[in-house]
């Protein structure tokens, strides 16, 4: 099979500093993130877990430029963020809003290769890479409509990696696709990120599937929002649904990070407030 990532560049590094976003509105402001200063180096695949309303969303979408921040800011490379940078491709949970229904799945993942002004004859090539990398060579003319919702995701994971970003975010993007096609879709973007070397911050509230996919997990705690965490995975480069998540290891982290989302839930703020049962530094220096 042919690499979508073609002559895609690697990775590029984000830096994430002293972040903070306050929501203001008619009502009482809302502060959804306190501070948030993290780096993610280039190529590097990070999971971002928390308890529900600790604003995972919100900083993705600082993050994607879609939102200003309040106060810091969002680097990518050597740029400060200030709207959808070029080189970015953000994959989000509601698939079924994302894709373009009038559109057939090839001309959705076409799309933003025509916004990248490539000729026609290259960007055909690579959608039809594309389309064959998530396994859907056989329905480019069909209608996401047409589709299931784990197929629609794969159209816009194909769509992603057709672009070949230097940076690819995704929020909670299996959240609604059945568990099967979920660790389908979860191997589809390891094998993805390994191929094309791309930077990717994967948010989800799945503690399995934050540990199986990321090589660092950083945990967030409650709202006003701060790093409760950064958690090491040393569960190795070659990953399977079957061996890595029967690794002792892996159960070993996902207790570590279950305890400290349920601390964070309790609105605990700091590691040394948490009193893990298992704090021992698992998986390498975290
Ligand atoms: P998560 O993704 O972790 O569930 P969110 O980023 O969606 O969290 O939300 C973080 C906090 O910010 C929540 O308390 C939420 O209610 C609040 N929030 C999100 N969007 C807005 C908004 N547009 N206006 C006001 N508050 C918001």
């Amino acid at each position: 099979m042919t690499s979508p990532a073609g002559t895609a560049e690697h990775g590029a590094r984000l830096d994430v500093r002293r972040l903070r976003k306050v929501y203001t509105g008619r009502g009482e402001p809302v502060e959804a993130i306190r501070e948030l200063t993290f780096e993610v180096k280039a190529g590097e695949l990070v999971c971002v877990v928390g308890p529900s309303g600790a604003g995972k969303t919100t900083l993705l979408r600082c993050m994607a430029g879609l939102m200003p921040a309040t106060d810091g800011q969002v680097v990518l490379g050597d740029t400060a963020i200030s709207g959808p940078p070029r080189g970015m491709a953000v994959v989000l949970q509601e698939y079924g809003r994302s894709l373009f229904p009038w559109m057939t799945v090839a001309e959705n993942v076409e799309l933003p290769l025509k916004e990248k002004g490539l000729p026609k004859g290259e960007r055909k090539q690579k959608v039809r890479d594309a389309l064959e990398a998530v396994g859907l060579a056989d329905v480019p003319g069909s209608y996401p409509w047409q589709l299931s919702g784990g197929m629609q995701q794969r159209v816009a994971i194909a769509r992603a990696a057709a672009y070949e970003p230097q940076v690819l975010l995704m929020d909670e993007p299996f959240a609604a696709v059945d568990a099967q096609t979920r660790f389908d879709l979860e191997d589809l973007v390891r094998s993805l990120w390994q191929r094309l070397g791309v930077t990717v911050v994967f948010v989800t509230h799945d503690i399995d599937e934050a540990i199986y996919l990321g090589e660092r997990v950083l945990v967030l705690s409650a709202r006003p929002t701060v790093i409760l965490e950064e958690v090491h995975v040393d569960l190795g480069a070659e990953r399977t649904q079957l061996t890595t998540r029967s690794d002792p290891e892996f159960a070993q982290l996902r207790t570590h990070v279950y305890e400290l989302v349920q601390a964070a839930k309790r609105g605990v703020r700091t590691v040394e407030e948490a009193h893990l049962t298992h704090p021992a530094h698992i998986g390498g220096d975290a």
